[in-house]
């Protein structure tokens, strides 16, 4: 496709229901639109007829996602997209793992990234096209310094999908499925007491609350200086956890290890 100055693409974290975040995310040149989880439909709605555009596909993270039938009733010829593995309500274009889906110029690929569900995907939009980084959809895999509960999936299952978040380059934007940023940058101070990365993060992350601003996107690059579900190989985690790794020990193996302790805890927290 030829690039022209109409390319161009808009991101709108929409909040919905207590700490959950919906995704318009719009070709302006052709004015065609996907959005990411809206389980909140009439906060969705708003926001489609408040931007003028045409809702042309849902995104999927899994199954705990809702507002698909709504929003298809008023959207007729919207494709509902996500793994059949998850039962993801009104679905009708199952994907598979790295199968790429278009709306209008936007390029998403779909990655299975199980572990909260089995079937649960994440949405990498293509920022090449627009000269900026991917994006990515990450639903209730990785939030800012946190990651999703384990209820479907190993440690290991979990990493290996953590570790395909990874991968996806530094510079990736974190667009994920919850606000949920001041609970886990406060739970990770407290497993590591002194990393200057995570503080600086959480006294911004304060601020930014007060003035009830959200705390998206980071950057993946970012989210490895403080995520301790990111920092699972990292000595001062580990030493902080009081885990050292067996004679033996395949390092995947003990990282899921210690992606387990930071998970139990994090399940234990709550927060004051
Ligand atoms: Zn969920």
């Amino acid at each position: 496709m030829p690039l022209t100055r109409d390319m161009r693409v808009k991101i709108l974290p929409i909040p919905v229901l207590s700490n959950n975040y919906s995704y318009l995310v719009i070709d302006t040149g052709s004015g065609q639109a996907a959005v990411v989880d809206p389980s909140d439909p009439l906060a969705v709605q708003a926001a489609i007829e408040e931007e003028g555009v045409m809702l042309e596909a849902i995104f999927c993270t899994h199954k705990h996602c809702g507002g698909n039938a709504a929003l298809r009733q008023q959207h007729g010829s919207c494709k509902v997209y996500g793994s059949t593995l998850d039962a993801i309500p009104e679905l009708t274009n199952p994907l598979e793992d790295k199968e790429k889906v278009k709306v209008g110029c936007l390029s998403f690929e779909a990655l299975a990234t199980p572990g909260h569900t089995v079937g649960h995907m994440v949405y990498v939009l293509d920022g090449e096209p627009f000269g900026a980084p991917p994006c990515l959809f990450s639903g209730d895999l990785l939030f800012l310094a946190g990651c999703g509960r384990l209820f479907e999936g190993s440690p290991e299952t979990m990493l290996a999908s953590l570790d395909v978040a990874v991968g996806l380059g530094e510079d990736t934007l974190l667009w994920p499925g919850h606000e949920y940023a001041l609970e886990c940058l406060t739970f990770a101070s407290l497993l590591e007491l002194d990393n200057p990365a995570l503080e600086q993060k959480l006294q911004w992350a304060m601020q930014q609350r007060q003035e009830k601003r959200s705390t998206c996107p980071s950057t993946l690059g970012e989210e490895q200086t403080y995520n301790p579900f990111l920092r699972t190989h990292r000595p001062e985690l580990q030493a902080a956890l009081g885990l050292r790794r067996g004679g033996g020990e395949h390092p995947d193996a003990f990282r899921a290890r210690v992606l387990k302790e930071v998970r139990r805890r994090k399940d234990l927290y709550k927060p004051t």
